[in-house]
């Protein structure tokens, strides 16, 4: 018994399954939730995290386009037109980027 004692002192691992244990002597009533719904939570998370990962580099894509097209486009309000089409060409940008912003909000990315 002492030899248990001291290895949990030492082991993290046991020591966190010996208050598991513990704790489930306490409490032989409770509810522990079918195995089968675990493993479905944890593959969807899985899953999930997956698209999440497969997605980030596209998105990075797509914060890169929106910055050099916002660049290219005041570029050449500023040769073309001077700086009223400047600024109206930044209202136009905010405009649609606030817009698109909120159908992609809206519609669930
Ligand atoms: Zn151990």
């Amino acid at each position: 018994m002492r030899e248990i004692e001291e290895h949990l002192d030492s082991c993290p691992h046991c020591a966190e399954t010996a208050i598991i244990m513990s704790s489930l002597e306490q409490e032989p009533d409770m509810a522990v939730p079918p195995a089968g719904l675990i493993y479905w939570k944890a593959e969807l998370a899985a899953r999930r995290e997956r698209a999440e990962r497969a997605l980030r580099p596209a998105r990075v894509m797509e914060v890169a386009a929106s910055l050099i097209l916002t660049v290219l486009v005041v570029v050449a309000l500023a040769v073309a037109g001077g700086p009223m089409a400047v600024i109206g060409g930044l209202g136009c940008i905010l405009m649609f980027g606030i817009g698109g912003s909120v159908i992609y909000f809206t519609l669930g990315r």
